[in-house]
């Protein structure tokens, strides 16, 4: 079915050959008409589906036949990354249209956020935390939303965004058209589409949470300690041209970027700890082809938007099959093909077990050839990789770890990091746990420099509890 048989407006029809595809997505080809119907959906679709399209086309195409002053549709997502990227998308789509969008997410500054609304905007994407932060006081801005988008709400519920949502949408018009994404579709969200949607349509692409079948998947069964050499092993096959690795720990990234860089190998980093102008930075350095790996964690990844990906490596096995399915579908996009290779220690058992009886699809095991299995593991350090017991008299500095965001990302971020409710932390990390405590001991607030890049300070005055209150000194 070509594009044209969508009844989408000229003008888009003209970006969308622009961009260069040629025809519809399934799940485009089923949600366009029924979104230009003027229905509720809910769209059961991976990502690399190209479901974002499968909700922007239709949007701005009647958004672009009836011109209204004022807000018009709201775009809600887990991630700034995601919302940064859904921006682009409709910015490309939009390119022949008048009309105007603003982003909003935590992390940055929310004046000039605040700015774009009050300017005046036909389409705003955001993260539900800093949306909400915004949204009082100017509900009336909001007074005259035609549609609503919830993309990845399986994410926005397992990352804790369900009230905050909930309490945005009671802002929102009764009447409006309702546009609900999820990757899976459990109890859970069935009853928010209860809540949230009105005789929705519902279009479900594939079978339900299965990887995307243009991705071939594999299991190396090895221990903790020969994980480092087996990625440096794989990434002498010239074929791992374009690879995303995925860890379960913010400093187990950087622990991996810091090999990649000694074996000369071109990599970077995205987590919570980095700010938002480097992720971007790396995003699109990765992009560009500029570094060969990305390095990221489950959240810091939830909006990649990259084609091409030729390798996802699950470095550290996700607990969560949810997780597994959305990391291997950032490669084998729209009609490419990608491999998704995952190590898999003793530990990880019970989860790879789990996700096989889950998709009800076994993953081949396999080895690697030419790579020394027998590989003795390290001594056990007797501080379990912590720093030894504090001398009397010592002066140690503390390390910081200022987190960007606001409350709810960064604490979405923290899906290892157990709140303890007593000001700390808990971080489970390569077996061990770490102790962190949040502010310094006596409550002041400091400047401190972001990542260890010196001269840079962390901006902006500290809301919600003070700057002390997200200061993390991890203990080495
Ligand atoms: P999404 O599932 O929205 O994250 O989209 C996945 C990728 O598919 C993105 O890189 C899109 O640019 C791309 N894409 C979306 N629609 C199409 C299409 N009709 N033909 C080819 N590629 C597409």
């Amino acid at each position: 079915m070509p594009f044209r048989s969508l009844g989408l407006n000229a003008a888009i029809l003209q970006a969308v050959q622009e961009t260069g595809y040629t025809e519809p997505t399934p799940i485009q080809s089923a949600a366009i008409p029924l979104v230009l119907l003027r229905r509720d959906l809910i769209g059961i679709a991976q990502t690399g589906t190209g479901k974002t399209a499968a909700f922007t086309l239709p949007i701005l195409s009647i958004l672009a036949e009836a011109p209204a002053p004022g807000i018009r549709a709201l775009v809600i997502a887990p991630t700034r990354e995601l919302v940064v990227q859904i921006e682009e998308n409709v910015r490309a789509y939009a390119k022949h249209l008048q009309l105007s969008m603003a982003t909003i997410y935590g992390g940055v500054s929310e004046k000039p956020q605040i700015k774009a609304l009050e300017h005046g905007v036909d389409i705003v994407i955001a993260t539900p935390g800093r949306l909400l932060d915004i949204i009082r006081g100017r509900e009336k801005s909001f007074a005259g939303i035609e549609f609503l988008v919830l993309d990845e709400a399986d994410r926005m519920l397992d990352m804790g965004f369900v009230p905050a949502i909930r309490q945005i949408v009671k802002l929102l018009p009764r009447k409006r058209q309702t546009l609900f994404f999820s990757a899976t579709l459990s109890r859970e969200i069935e009853k928010l589409t209860g809540e949230f949607l009105q005789e929705p349509e519902t279009v479900e692409i594939g079978r339900r949470s299965n990887p995307a079948d243009t991705v071939s998947q594999s299991v190396y069964e090895i221990p903790q300690h020969l994980k480092p050499g087996m990625l440096l092993h794989l990434l002498q096959d010239p074929k791992f041209n374009m690879v995303l690795v995925f860890t379960r720990t913010k400093h187990g990234a950087d622990r991996i970027a810091r090999r990649l860089e000694q074996a000369k190998i071109t990599s970077a980093t995205i987590h919570s700890n980095r700010s938002q102008n480097q992720r971007l930075r790396a995003l699109n350095e990765f992009r560009e082809g500029k570094i060969r790996v990305l390095v990221a964690t489950d959240i810091a990844a939830r909006g990649i938007d990259v084609d091409g990906i030729s390798h996802v490596v699950n470095y550290d096995f996700p607990p969560h099959h949810e997780d597994y399915v959305h990391r291997i579908g950032r490669t084998g996009r729209a009609k490419a093909v990608g491999e998704a290779v995952s190590f898999v220690s003793r530990e990880d058992d019970d989860a790879l077990r789990a996700l096989e009886r889950f998709t009800r699809r076994g993953i081949p095991r396999v080895k690697a050839e030419g790579f020394d299995y027998t590989a003795p593991a390290p001594p056990r350090d007797p501080n379990g990789g912590r720093r030894p017991p504090r001398r009397p008299g010592e002066v140690r500095t503390p390390r910081p770890n200022f987190q960007r965001g606001n409350r709810q990302e960064r604490s979405a971020e923290g899906t290892q990091s157990k709140d303890r409710g007593d000001g700390k932390s808990e971080v489970s990390q390569g077996g061990h746990r770490q102790s962190r405590s949040r502010g310094r001991s006596d409550g002041k607030p400091r400047n401190i420099a972001m990542n260890g890049e010196p001269g840079k300070t962390a901006g902006g005055p500290a809301k919600k509890g003070g700057i002390g209150r997200f200061l993390g000194f991890g203990r080495r």
